[in-house]
């Protein structure tokens, strides 16, 4: 069973408009270079504030890294507020490579 997002926090991050089910437009997280994983510091905050399971950790050289399964993302914002990096944004899923 999925919890419903937080859809007070998204209408303040997106303003008074529908809110409907993921969509082609739908905004995910995007995590930037400046998460502390890529400097070799173990954080998995964003990860323990998601609810959908969205945040993975995949091994790499020096750590592992988070990377967002666009499908599992809602957009919900809890990861933003978890991060100490302020390295995650919201973006259209198809920006993201
Ligand atoms: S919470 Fe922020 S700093 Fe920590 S792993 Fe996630 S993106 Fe990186």
């Amino acid at each position: 069973m999925t919890e419903e997002p937080d859809l007070q926090r998204r209408r303040f991050l997106f303003g008074t408009g529908q809110v409907s089910s993921q969509t082609a437009a739908s905004p995910v997280a995007c995590i930037s270079p400046s998460c502390f994983a890529h400097m070799g510091i173990a954080c998995m905050s964003c990860r323990d504030a998601c609810s959908t399971g969205a945040v993975r950790f995949e091994l790499a050289l020096g750590g592992a890294r988070p990377r967002i399964d666009t499908d599992q993302c809602n957009g919900c914002g809890d990861c933003i507020q978890a991060c100490p990096a302020d390295a995650i944004r919201l973006a259209p899923a198809e920006t993201i490579s």
